[in-house]
């Protein structure tokens, strides 16, 4: 059968889309306070019902239309991604899906001693794991979660390593006052390992972590901290559009990265669109809503139709958050500032809804 295929397309601000990022479920097995507070997300919380959640056949079909379009990287993401059910047969469909240079996953890490095996296999290449600190009570309070530890995350990463799920890098959100002291030893366990870990700054996503401006580390100090510790200098990007700065230990130990979507935003090269779980596309991590895309699959539109919407939400892109967040805050007039540095509250997409 002939695949539809279209030019790869530009965005308003003549952005191509270039990533794709899945959500395949809402659901997590953490509760970290900054994405899913467990005081929201208790035993109670309704996640969205099988029947709401895009299925593999339609994530695959709505996937191969998007590579169409000039996707070339997918990421799996969610939510927890190795919490959905069988995800290696997703990741089968995905990696068949000729244009598709680059499959990767966002993940806790801590199924990954179950599965990194079987994703490899499957078509993943390479893994992202989530590790906020090598500190057990700091992880705790991080991961939301009393029954998990670090211990688990390392063994997660040593599965993903004899899997080949490599270069693993090594996400770490960084909060004032919560993990800030423990940065420094995280980067020590993974110099030389060839892992590369990413300070994230703490960021203003969903509308539920009670971001404060007070709690972001900056770059600049992340820098200087690990700085003080290891020398490192800057490194050339891979490529445009890199979400992290690379800096490079000066002993040639490796390198770390930082994504400073607060300090230093990127909003001028995001080739990234958003697969929501329940089917809707968003063209911004900050999105205040997405584009249906179900509703329109499931009622029997064809490849073209899909492709063409997909294709005009795109063309009419002008998504800049990070770049106006403060310009918003500052600018707009005393009802709408908000006393914490964030901008003014709107019903921001959460997350999980979207993944990282
Ligand atoms: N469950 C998976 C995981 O833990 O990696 C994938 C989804 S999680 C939402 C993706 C990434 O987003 C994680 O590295 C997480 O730490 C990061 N994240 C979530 N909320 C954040 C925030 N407010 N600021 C910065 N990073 C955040």
């Amino acid at each position: 059968m002939n695949e539809p295929r279209a030019l790869p397309i530009t965005d308003a601000l003549a952005r191509p889309l270039r990533d794709l990022r899945i959500s395949v479920t809402d659901r997590c097995n953490f509760r970290c306070p900054y994405c899913m507070p467990a005081e929201l997300f208790g035993e109670h919380y309704q996640f969205l019902p099988r029947s709401e959640i895009l299925t593999f056949e339609e994530i695959e079909r709505l996937a191969r239309l998007f590579v169409g379009l000039g996707v070339q990287k997918v990421r799996l993401t969610g939510g927890e991604p190795l919490v959905r059910a069988h995800l290696p047969r997703l990741v089968e469909g995905l990696a068949a899906i000729d244009g598709l240079s680059d499959l990767a996953l966002t993940t806790n890490g801590v199924l990954l001693p179950d599965v990194a095996a079987d994703l490899a296999k499957a078509g993943v290449g390479r893994v992202t794991i989530s590790l906020d600190s090598l500190d057990e009570a700091v992880f705790r309070a991080m991961s939301g979660r009393d029954g998990y530890s670090p211990t688990q995350v390392l063994a997660g990463i040593d599965a993903a390593e004899a899997a080949g799920l490599t270069p693993i890098k090594i996400n770490c959100v960084v909060q004032r006052g919560v993990n800030d002291h423990t940065i420094v030893d995280l980067a020590r366990r993974f110099r030389g390992t060839g892992h590369i870990v990413r300070f994230i700054e703490f960021m203003d996503v969903g509308t539920l972590n009670g971001w404060d401006l007070a709690q972001v580390v900056t770059a600049a100090e992340i820098v200087e901290r690990i700085g003080t510790e290891f020398p490192i200098e800057p490194a050339v990007p891979n490529y445009r559009g890199e979400v992290a700065r690379r800096w490079r230990y000066a002993d040639g130990a490796g390198e770390i990265g930082i994504i400073a979507s607060v300090s230093q935003p990127f909003c001028g090269d995001c080739s990234r669109a958003r697969l929501s779980t329940e089917g809707r596309l968003v063209t911004c991590l900050f999105a205040t809503g997405g584009a249906d895309l179900r509703g329109p699959l499931r009622a029997g539109a064809s490849d073209e139709e899909l492709a063409m919407i997909i294709a005009s939400v795109w063309a009419g892109r002008t998504d800049r958050y990070s770049e106006e967040r403060f310009v918003q805050t500052t600018q707009t007039t005393q009802t709408t500032q908000t006393p914490n540095g964030a901008p003014p509250a709107r019903r921001r997409i959460e997350m999980f809804q979207i993944g990282g």
